[in-house]
């Protein structure tokens, strides 16, 4: 559990749609764990800290890489 919690404080922000993914673990670049993201321009990615950003920001994460949802 606390293991997964790390893997997922890790995220990439699609910078469209506002979004933030979970970064793939042991991924080199900012792959998704969906694999939404593999066709978006690389400048268009940024790798975030996702509980700070999504504290920070009015930013939606991805259902998909998230799949506790809402209720955290
Ligand atoms: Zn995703």
């Amino acid at each position: 559990m606390a293991t997964a919690r790390n893997e997922t404080k890790r995220g990439v922000l699609n910078k469209t749609t506002m979004t933030v993914h979970r970064r793939k673990p042991g991924a080199a670049d900012v792959h998704t764990v969906c694999g939404h993201t593999y066709h978006v321009e690389r400048g268009r990615l940024r790798l975030v800290d996702v509980t700070q950003f999504t504290e920070a920001t009015d930013t939606s994460r991805c259902g998909t890489c998230f799949e506790e949802g809402g209720g955290y």
